[in-house]
Parts: C-alpha cells; sequence; structure tokens
C-alpha cells in the first residue's frame, strides 16, 4: 500500500533505522550531541533566530504559539479546520479573538487583514496557515505578515507552517513564530512539534506563560542543548536522521524543486483527466480534488490500486480527496498514484483508459530532460 495521506507521511527507511537504536537517557552528553546537532540542523531548514522542539504534536505548539505570544487579542484566519483551531485555542485560554472566515477553497488576503489589524486596536497576534491542509491552499502569509509589520511590528506573527516547512522555502523577515510537526513534512511518526522564534518573539515570550507550554523555560534549557521536561529522545534521533537524508539527497533546495515540480506535475495530470483542483490557491504540500465521486475514487484508490490518500472533514466529507506531496517522493511512486486515480475513473465509467495521467505527469516533471537541445 501506497500511503499518499498529507500525514502523516511515509518514514524513510534510514530513518526508522536510525530510531530502532537503543534508547538514551536525556540528560546525557551522548545525547546533548545529538540534540545540538539536530539544533544546527533545524536552523538551516526554519531560517529563525531561534528554534525550539517540543514533546507534542502540532496543535501543542500552535497552543503554545497562542498562550506565550498572545497577550490580549488573537487575530486568525479560518479557512479550513487548522486556522478555525487558533481561534478555540485563544478562547480555550481566556483571550480575545477576532476571526476572518472564509469558504475552505478561499485564502486571505493582505487587504482584509490590514483592515481587521485597523479595526482592532487590541490585536497583538496574528495566527495564520502557510498551508492550510484542510482545503489544500496556500495562504499569502509573507505579505500579510509584510503588510501587518510596516501597520505595527509590534504585533507577533504566528504562521502553522505544519504542512510547509520541508515543502518550500518560507521567507522569516517578517515571521515571528514557524511552527513544524514531525508527522507531515518532516516524514517523522507523530509526536514531535517544532518552534522556530524570531528575537522579537524570543523578547515577547519573556517569563513564558503556562507551564509544560513555557517557551521561556524551553529557550532557556535548549540553549544549554538539552530540555525543560523529558525530550522525546527516539524523535529527535529520527529529526537529525531526517534532516541528514535530506542533506545527502542533494539538500533542502533540492527537495523544494522537486516537491514544487511533483506538485504540479500531478495537478496537471489530474486535471487533464477533466478533474478539478479545489482550492483557490493550491498550496504545494497536497494536491486537493473535489469532485462528485470523491468518495467512490478515493475507496477504488485503496481497494483496487493499493493507494491511500485522505478525504475531507466536516462538510467536505466525501466532496474532496487530498494526495500528499511532502516528503522525499519519488516521482515514479506519485506515477502510480495518478495513474490509478485515472483507473478508478475508468472503472467508475468516467472516461475509458488511455494513459493520460500518467503521459502528463512525465512530460511535465520531466519537462527540462525532454526538451531538445536548442541548436
Ligand atoms: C496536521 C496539522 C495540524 C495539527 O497537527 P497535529 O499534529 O495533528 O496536532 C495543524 N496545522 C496544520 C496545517 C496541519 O496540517
Amino acid at each position: 500500500m501506497l500511503l499518499f495521506t498529507p500525514g502523516p507521511t511515509p518514514v524513510p527507511e534510514s530513518v526508522r533505522l536510525a530510531m530502532a537504536t537503543p534508547t538514551l537517557h536525556h540528560r546525557t552528553p551522548e545525547f546533548e550531541a545529538i540534540f545540538k546537532e539536530t539544533r544546527e540542523l533545524l536552523f538551516k531548514l526554519f531560517a529563525t533566530d531561534e528554534v525550539i522542539m517540543l514533546a507534542s504534536t502540532g496543535t501543542g505548539a500552535m497552543e503554545a504559539a497562542v498562550t506565550n505570544l498572545c497577550h490580549d487579542t488573537l487575530l486568525s484566519v479560518n479557512s479550513g479546520k487548522f486556522g478555525e483551531r487558533f481561534g478555540k485555542i485563544a478562547l480555550a485560554h481566556g483571550l480575545k479573538n477576532v476571526e476572518i472566515k472564509h469558504e475552505w477553497d478561499t485564502p486571505a488576503t493582505v487587504e482584509e487583514v490590514v483592515e481587521a489589524v485597523k479595526a482592532n486596536p487590541s490585536v497583538d497576534a496574528i495566527a495564520i496557515q502557510i498551508s492550510e491542509s484542510a482545503g489544500g491552499l496556500r495562504h499569502p502569509v509573507e505579505e500579510i505578515a509584510a503588510a501587518v509589520k510596516t501597520i505595527n511590528p509590534k504585533i507577533m506573527i504566528i504562521a502553522d507552517g505544519i504542512t510547509a516547512v520541508g515543502v518550500e522555502r518560507i521567507d522569516v523577515a517578517n515571521i515571528d513564530c514557524l511552527i513544524a510537526g514531525s508527522q507531515k513534512a518532516l516524514m517523522l511518526p507523530p509526536g514531535l512539534a517544532i518552534l522556530g522564534l524570531s528575537n522579537g518573539a524570543v523578547k515577547k515570550v519573556g517569563e513564558g506563560k503556562g507551564y509544560y507550554f513555557n517557551l521561556a523555560s524551553e529557550i532557556k534549557k535548549q540553549r544549554q542543548n538539552t530540555t525543560a521536561y523529558t525530550a522525546a529522545t527516539t524523535l529527535v534521533i529520527g529529526l537529525r536522521a531526517i534532516l541528514q537524508e535530506i542533506e545527502s539527497q542533494g539538500g533542502l533546495g533540492k527537495l523544494f524543486c522537486d516537491t514544487a515540480r511533483r506538485a504540479k506535475a500531478t495537478r496537471f495530470a489530474l486535471e487533464a483527466l477533466g478533474l478539478h483542483s479545489y482550492p483557490n490557491t493550491p498550496a504545494r504540500s497536497m494536491t486537493t480534488i473535489d469532485d462528485v465521486n470523491a468518495k467512490e475514487i478515493r475507496d477504488l484508490l485503496k481497494t483496487d490500486f493499493g493507494v491511500n490518500v485522505a478525504g475531507g472533514q466536516d462538510h467536505l466529507k466525501g466532496k474532496i480527496f487530498r494526495i500528499n506531496q511532502m516528503g522525499l517522493i519519488a516521482p515514479y511512486e506519485m506515477v502510480a498514484a495518478v495513474n490509478a486515480v485515472e483507473l478508478a475513473l475508468a472503472k467508475l465509467g468516467r472516461r475509458d483508459f488511455d494513459g493520460t495521467a500518467s503521459r502528463v505527469f512525465h512530460e511535465e516533471y520531466f519537462k527540462t530532460a525532454l526538451k531538445k537541445e536548442e541548436k
């Protein structure tokens, strides 16, 4: 079975083997050396002033970001389940919340965020997904962050990059907190979350808020290559292994480039079958198709063709399917997935099978290789 869900994503063999080594005690020079190396690799990936690892899923990091960086009103963008979650976290902690809400195919605009900031002077933090996984869309986070900073540089910009960090280079010039989670683009089992912080964010954290998710205590400890509480040792070992694996396979630049090519080639291949890409601004993390037969296609992919893709949640249940693009995915695996979609459509009597998906994928993905030498 090919696992093509946008989280969890497949864990590469080298990473699984690294995590099969004996567990270390976390308060030892041996583990601290691993922690230090992992931090150094994370600084390259995040390009932020500080990075913090937490033993938690991504939602824990979202909560830590909100409680430590918002003291009054959180402006959050809800174009899907994960954006909605930021608002719920704020309210659960007694913070005020202003929400910009859209259908799940529609990204936020710079103008409406600017307008909301001007209309609500108590807003001291903004939370938004870079890639909103509910409908597979990309928000213009960098542009929004830049515009907000020109109005008030003190407003903290919290960017959920759980399906973006490891997918594309994020410009963090105006981002104060960039969040990643282990089981999405980082190709690890669930249970580890990472926050990249700006110097401004570290300053605002101050003494920190809360207990387990008190970022002040973690910043202090992690600068000494240890953690406030027991580190998720096995996952940290896995994180070092995947970051090393990415380096050995050509580095982050190649990973980002391959992901962009693959996402585009997949979308073109499926559109060539007459299918429709759901989001108005597709993220590179996943390919999302809305279709009347979404449920049947997804079921057939699994039962008849050995490809496991994700469906939709809430009002999009049975209406969309989502194919993962995150991670080190060989093009031949993605060809198998788009070909399986074409087979499923043939089985449903929607169109005759003629190999279109595979052909279009190859043409787009290997465009440069197929190009004739200019004389
Ligand atoms: C998966 C996901 C989350 C939640 O992460 P958990 O690890 O399930 O807590 C948050 N934001 C985005 C964009 C996600 O894709």
